[in-house]
């Protein structure tokens, strides 16, 4: 009887999340593209999770991303949209215009790969500046059938890259150790800091999505990030499922608009204290320094 209270217990907190990877790879430009490509495609199919990723053509280039990419739909992830340009709808020399062409763009290569699906994901997560570039992005992308692939935890995989590339080449095994530790201390970190921004703004714990990159830190400790998050009472689900959550469907009333879709909507409501959610350096140093890195 205790045993089954507690799974009952468990069950009502259990917090899902699902995995999706921006970007892509040009193996013109890094030639451990299709290592890392393969690396994190064979540890996702390992723990059994079905992703999805969002390429952008400036970031894969020809044919051979392309070829990367297709692998991602062959192995069963969807494969969604990210822009041609990668640009930043927040800058003020990206027109409405401009940047929805790049998304046509984009949707007119990478339909033809396996498991494309018309799920856009805004680069940098900057969806405008103004009320009128938002709403114009909104609106074509609805009558597209397109819909948001938001993100509710955002996280620095990025930042923790560059300091994986650097202690990679030194081949310092010790710092890499240090480093795997502080990565998965870090991401556990901002999942429960937007799930608790939920529970304040939505009153609920919604199926998370979690913001990562097709990167050499993520080829290297994926498996055993998504270990860390199971040990910590995360259930994985597919990112199909995850942006099935009404969550996902809301514009944002926010100018300038975007980010984490649980940070949106905890800056609509007006709650206080919010952490900038472009996490950087400085907030890392802590983590940094406690994992004997700063
Ligand atoms: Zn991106």
């Amino acid at each position: 009887m205790l045993i089954c209270l507690l799974c009952f217990n468990a069950h009502l907190h259990a917090k899902s999340l699902a995995l999706s990877f921006d970007d892509g790879l040009n193996p013109a430009f890094n030639a451990q593209a299709s290592t890392i490509n393969a690396s994190i495609l064979r540890q996702l199919k390992d723990k059994h999770i079905k992703s999805i990723v969002f390429p952008s053509l400036i970031k894969i280039g020809d044919y051979q991303g392309k070829q990367l990419i297709r692998d991602w739909g062959i192995s069963g992830h969807l494969i969604g949209n990210h822009s041609a340009l990668h640009q930043n709808l927040n800058k003020e020399n990206v027109s409405a215009k401009d940047y929805i062409k790049s998304i046509e763009h984009a949707d007119t290569v990478l339909k033809t790969l396996p498991n494309y699906t018309r799920i856009y994901r805004y680069p940098f997560l900057k969806e405008g500046n103004s009320a009128e570039k938002r709403d114009a992005v909104y609106q074509w992308l609805e009558q597209h059938q397109y819909r948001i692939g938001g993100v509710s935890i955002d996280a620095s995989d990025w930042f923790y890259n560059q300091k994986y590339i650097n202690y990679a080449k030194q081949q310092d095994l010790d710092k890499l150790q240090q480093l795997k530790q502080a990565y998965i201390a870090h991401l556990l970190n901002r999942a429960e800091y937007y799930d608790k921004l939920a529970q304040l703004s939505l009153k609920r714990s919604p199926q998370h999505v979690l913001l990562l990159h097709v990167n050499a830190i993520n080829a290297a400790f994926l498996k055993d990030v998504i270990t860390a998050f199971q040990q910590h009472g995360w259930t994985f689900i597919s990112a199909e499922r995850a942006l099935q959550d009404p969550l996902y469907a809301l514009h944002s009333q926010n100018i300038p608009a975007g980010e984490s879709v649980i940070w949106s909507i905890a800056k609509t409501q007006g709650i206080t204290q919010l952490r900038y959610p472009a996490e950087d350096a400085p907030y890392e140093i802590d983590n940094l320094k406690q994992h004997g890195l700063h």
